[in-house]
């Protein structure tokens, strides 16, 4: 036996119990090199006229026996040589595709600087590789220049999947032994490369009947805490190869146990129960052309429908689809999706945003936060690059840079997409704000205002003038020349915020107002402060600022006559309003509830509905309207000093314009008295 250098053995057991947080990967890592060592064949026979493949021949196996506990991965692929073996299984962090990487930049490079006889001859075989090229599973039928065939070519080599020479090694979280039997291309003899993973390796003889390798992980027993069984079945396999491989370009076949029904026999009765029969088949499991390689144009609405709703396990399609094929320092492809609704859990602490990150094909990461930005967490995709930094164990990116440039990217794309939705299809995009909305208005509100200028022209507000959704552009564009602000409520029902007092006397004087229904919203338009240099201002507010001057004085004047009777009615409700004041617009209200400060009364509603957040309170103003019939009451209780029926009418005032406003009545038993005793 060979033993493994110390440092190969430390590295090893490193490798083992914590390279890796998911054994399962074990299988991606297997059939990535097998996918590699298909890949090496075919570019030596692109590049050399005795090795002699087509590419259809090509292809990954995968089998269990359940009884030998052993998992086969296998392929007919470049193969080893005994002293490929040696050298690429025997040293730990020696990885030969690395090697053959470089070996191949090398000869690129060569190839663009070099004497020109071998220029010729380079370019010869290129041009004739052309129809070879042409059959790529990449799925591009055009036909191919000599260019695009050298630069196909460098693709392939630099889109080999591993380079840290550790993958092989994940086979050991599994396995009590690896048997690797193969056969390099061009050689007769096979080599067998057996090891238990702790001290060293056999190297000897062996036969295979073509090229190609055979990977035999004998898995280990099964324990209290690991249940390694769990890979020998039909499902638990062909689930893994399509989370993780399902885009390896390969086909990936297994033989599995189909079940069917016999025929019916001629002389069956009534009673006849039909009978099965089992029988072998072999299946390819993964998909292979990766749909966000494929020109949008060359892919229908449908194919992308069915791998959303089958990538994404969604019942519905999605309403839009868009796609980046971005080149230049970090080349990548996006395929992003809008879904048709939200998941039940959006809104929930347990939701995880993400997009799915490939590397070649292969799968890294389920849901890579990063590539999202949290006021876009419902677009659903897939993101896919050769380029990316990803450290050893291949779960996650090296570098950030890499995540944020393709982030910015996606928002800006997201952003650009969301804004041809409104302007085309208004009534999706309708559909898709309904939905998402709220994401974009935390968005604004968590960042402080920073995000406005990007997500304020993505909001829609229900407009009471107009009865439907508009913009914040919209709702400026219709609004008469001399209107200085944007004004709306917000409360829990649309209907409700249209027949308040505050809202009616808005609109009556021309204005239009927006009906704000969702929590976040007096918080979101809070930060904004304003749009197009128009202040938001809630009709709750306590000075609106809508009066002339004529009416603030004669407002004034009376508020001067009637001092003593609102100082009496604030002792009577104590701390629960700051202030009562007379009002002009409460239309044909007799009292009504405002707010003054940075707390509106919707805030606190808000607030108070949190688990801790109920402390906090607005500074409420309760304000009288002088024209109507139950002022002249208040008036009439004061002057004829009956303090009890001015505290009974200050009572009912005050709780009614709290229902009005929809907040909660403090004494429910005691405003349900004062009625009682009025009605007396
Ligand atoms: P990596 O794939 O990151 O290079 P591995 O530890 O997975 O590292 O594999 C080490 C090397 O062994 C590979 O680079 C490759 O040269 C060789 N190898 C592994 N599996 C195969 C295979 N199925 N066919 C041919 N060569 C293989």
């Amino acid at each position: 036996m060979k033993k493994f250098k110390t440092e190969s053995k430390r590295l090893l057991n490193l490798m083992i119990n914590s390279i890796y947080t998911n054994r399962e990967i074990f299988l991606r890592e297997l059939i990535s090199n097998a996918s590699d060592a298909l890949d090496k064949l075919y570019i030596a026979s692109l590049t050399n006229r005795n090795v002699k493949v087509s590419r259809d021949e090509l292809g990954i196996g995968l089998a269990f026996d359940a009884e030998a506990r052993t998992i086969t991965v296998s392929d007919n692929g470049i193969g080893m040589s005994r002293d490929s073996l040696d050298k690429n299984l025997g040293t730990i962090a020696h990885s030969g595709s690395l090697e053959f990487k470089v070996e191949q930049e090398e000869a690129d490079k060569g190839s663009k600087a070099a004497e020109p006889a071998e220029d010729t001859e380079k370019a010869d075989e290129s041009a004739q590789d052309t129809p070879e090229n042409s059959a790529e599973p990449g799925g591009e039928a055009e036909a191919a220049t000599e260019a695009k065939a050298t630069d196909e070519r460098k693709g392939e080599a630099i889109d080999l999947i591993g380079q840290f020479g550790v993958g092989f090694y994940s086979g050991f979280m599994v396995a009590s032994e690896v048997r690797v039997i193969s056969r390099a291309y061009e050689e007769e003899q096979a080599w067998m490369w057996k090891s238990n993973g702790i001290d060293g390796y056999d190297l000897k003889e062996a036969s295979r009947p073509e090229h190609g390798t055979d990977v035999i992980l004998t898995l280990k027993p099964d324990s209290d805490e690991e249940d390694f069984s769990l890979f020998l079945s039909e499902a638990e396999l062909s689930y893994l190869v399509k989370k993780y491989s399902n885009y390896v370009r390969y086909p990936i076949r297994m033989e599995v146990t189909r079940r069917r029904e016999l025929p019916k026999p001629a002389d069956a009765g009534e009673d006849y129960t039909p009978e099965y029969e089992s029988y072998q088949e072999t299946e390819t499991l993964n998909s292979m052309t990766p749909i966000w390689k494929r020109r949008k144009s060359e892919v229908s609405e449908e194919e992308y429908a069915e791998f959303y709703k089958s990538d994404f396990h969604d019942h519905a399609a999605p309403v839009a689809t868009f796609t980046i094929n971005a080149e230049g320092a970090l080349n990548y492809d996006a395929l992003l999706f809008i879904p048709s609704h939200a998941p039940f859990d959006l809104y929930s602490k347990d939701f995880e945003k993400g997009l799915a990150l490939y590397s070649s094909n292969v799968m890294i990461m389920e849901k890579c936060p990063d590539l999202l930005p949290d006021h876009f967490n419902f677009v659903r995709g897939v993101v896919d690059s050769a380029d990316l930094d990803l450290n050893i164990s291949r779960e996650t990116l090296q570098k950030n840079n890499q995540l944020r440039a393709m982030a910015r990217r996606i928002e800006k794309k997201i952003i650009s997409e969301l804004s041809t939705l409104m302007a085309k299809d208004r009534e999706t995009y309708e559909g898709v704000f309904e939905c998402f909305g709220r994401s974009m208005k935390y968005g604004i509100y968590t960042s402080y205002g920073a995000l406005k200028d990007t997500l304020a022209p993505l909001l829609l507000y229900y407009s009471a003038k107009e009865e439907k959704m508009v913009s914040l552009q919209e709702y400026l564009d219709a609004a008469p020349s001399e209107q200085e602000a944007v004004y709306y409520a917000a409360g829990e029902d649309e209907a409700l915020l249209a027949r308040m007092p505050m809202v009616k006397s808005v609109l009556a004087r021309g204005f239009d107002v927006l009906l704000c229904v969702q929590d976040v919203d007096d918080f979101c338009l809070g930060v904004m402060g304003s749009y197009e240099e128009k202040p938001f201002k809630n009709v709750a507010g306590a000075d609106l600022g809508l009066e002339s001057e004529e009416e603030k004085q004669e407002t004034e004047k009376k508020s001067q006559e009637y001092q003593e009777l609102f100082k009496a009615m604030q002792e009577l409700l104590d701390t629960k309003v700051s202030k009562v004041r007379l009002s002009t617009r409460l239309a044909d209200m007799p009292a009504g509830i405002s707010a003054e400060g940075p707390v509106s009364l919707e805030m606190e509603r808000v607030l108070a509905a949190m688990p801790d957040g109920g402390g906090i309170k607005s500074e409420r103003v309760l304000e009288l309207n002088a024209e109507h019939p139950a002022f002249a009451k208040l008036v009439e209780a004061r002057e004829g000093g009956d303090d009890g029926r001015l505290a009974l009418l200050t009572n009912i005032l005050y709780n009614q314009a709290l229902l009005v406003e929809g907040l909660p009545v403090t004494d429910p038993v005691d405003f349900a008295q004062a009625i009682g005793q009025l009605l007396i």
